[in-house]
């Protein structure tokens, strides 16, 4: 029994897609009509499973290439609904899309040197180009699609900033339901919290982090019957898969060696993973690439309980007493999450036991990188021609990091992930070019920044011309 199919014993439904426990012993089963983030009987997170014998699937993934000839189709147009036979649990009629996916794969020998490699063998995929600027609209497209057939009229997420950015944008545009967001206070950066103001969601600032954010949106969702779209809804995920089609498809459908991606709530890592198993399921790949999954130092819990403390999947059987005794230690000595890289600022990863099963699918390793590791990667991407914010330079900083430690070969193809657009977060890329080595930004300094050897800054000139071509001649 594939790991992603419901036990026969328990399904007796006629329909070809239903939410599933992930828990091996548990394995409940329950319609794709309910409104759930969490299986009723355990606790544990919710799969999508599919009949795939009962759903139509090409017998080669090189089939979806012929939908770009029908593009006008906004269906096919999409890059996450022309891959809808591998997400097949929605009406057609009930799909709602803005043009999500347009993403590229692109070679970068800077990068490539940056991190040890040979050139062209680091690839970057761009998810910055989607329309809110983030990858959060592969899932959010997915998300906004379940709850017009559930019939939602008020949607939430809790946020660090681009999970409010992705819902508030589906919000106006299909103009099906109302966006409701909760976010930290003084943890946003103004990139993403602009979006959520300008579409028009009703924003919550909570007097906290985004933990506590998100702990108040889940109960309020409960209590209010208002649909949550926060990563513990597995229908996003469904559409965060398709992120790893598309760079199958750019690589002529032949698997990586690796997939670096930054590690927060894990729902990146764990989409990827099921896709993999998915793929390899359905025989239309027959390697997984390795998958790396990188922590900001000051947000490690993955780090903490896979390396620290070898937490595995273990076929579903966690060590659920070593992971909840690690967040009691947490909540006693009252730790907070910490990093200039504010996407993954998240102490309690709520798709922790996921990405521990995409680990063990695809041979995984975990790393943590400091803030001055981020920044300086980030840098080094804008000078290659890329724009991304700091948390998605960690995955280039991983890279590298796993390079150095001769884990990933030079010879390796290595598919970085660049999960959100540089100018989300203009504070920090600014900060960081106008420090200079003598001088760090005192919010930088604060997260342990203490040289900038790739800073850019602009150079002060009086508003004269001689002193003004004195310093264009000495460039
Ligand atoms: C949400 C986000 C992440 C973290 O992804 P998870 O799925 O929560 O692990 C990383 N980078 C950016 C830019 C994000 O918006
Ligand atoms: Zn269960």
């Amino acid at each position: 029994m594939s790991t992603l199919e419901a036990a026969t014993s328990t399904t007796t439904r006629q329909d070809t897609a239903w939410q599933v426990c992930i828990q091996p012993d548990c394995r409940s089963t329950y319609g794709i009509d309910e409104i759930l983030v969490a299986c009723p009987k355990c606790g544990n997170l919710l799969d999508i499973g599919y009949d795939w014998d009962r759903l139509e699937v090409p017998s080669s993934l090189s089939e979806f290439e012929a939908r770009w000839s029908t593009r006008r189709n906004p269906l096919d147009f999409s890059g996450v609904w022309r891959f809808r036979n591998l997400l097949p649990f929605a009406p057609e009629a009930s799909i709602v899309t803005i043009g999500e996916g347009q993403t590229i794969l692109r070679e970068s020998n800077l990068i490539s040197r940056y991190v040890g490699l040979n050139d062209s063998n680091v690839l970057l995929q761009y998810e910055g180009l989607n329309p809110s600027g983030s990858f959060k609209d592969n899932g959010m497209t997915a998300a906004s699609t379940h709850a017009r057939m559930v019939g939602a009229k008020f949607a939430a997420c809790a946020s660090t900033g681009n999970t409010s950015a992705s819902l508030a944008i589906y919000s106006s545009a299909a103009q099906l339901f109302n966006a409701l967001v909760f976010v930290g206070t003084g943890k946003i950066a103004f990139g993403k919290l602009s979006q959520a103001l300008d579409y028009g969601a009703h924003t919550l600032q909570i007097a906290g982090d985004f933990d506590d954010a998100l702990k108040q949106v889940r109960e309020v969702c409960q209590r209010e019957k208002i649909y949550l779209c926060n990563s513990v809804n597995p229908f996003r995920l469904e559409g965060q898969k398709t992120i790893m089609f598309r760079v199958l498809e750019a690589l002529n459908w032949q698997p990586p060696d690796w997939i670096v991606v930054p590690g927060g709530n894990l729902g990146n890592s764990s989409a990827f993973g099921k896709a993999f198993l998915e793929l390899k399921d359905l025989g239309l790949i027959d390697r997984v690439p390795r998958l790396a999954v990188i922590n900001a130092a000051g947000a490690n819990t993955l780090h903490q309980l896979y390396n620290e403390r070898s937490v595995r999947w273990n076929d579903g059987r966690t060590d659920d007493a070593t992971i909840d005794g690690f967040f009691a230690q947490m909540d006693a000595e009252n730790r907070r999450a910490s990093t200039l890289a504010t996407a993954i600022e998240i102490n309690r990863p709520v798709n922790l036991k996921k990405c521990l099963r995409a680990l063990d699918a695809c041979h995984g390793v975990v790393r943590q990188v400091s803030d001055q590791e981020i920044l300086d990667a980030k840098a080094q991407i804008g000078a290659g021609g890329f724009g991304c914010e700091p948390a998605s330079a960690a995955s280039v900083a991983g890279a590298k990091l796993l390079r150095e430690e001769g884990i990933i070969a030079p010879s390796d193809q290595v598919v970085c992930i660049l999960t959100g657009h540089q100018l989300k977060d203009p504070n920090a890329t600014v900060a960081y070019h106008s420090s200079t080595n003598g001088e760090i930004d005192s919010k930088l300094a604060a997260h342990g920044i203490d040289s900038v050897t790739f800073a850019n800054g602009p150079v002060v000139v009086e508003n004269e011309l001689d002193r003004i071509l004195d310093v264009i001649r000495s460039l």
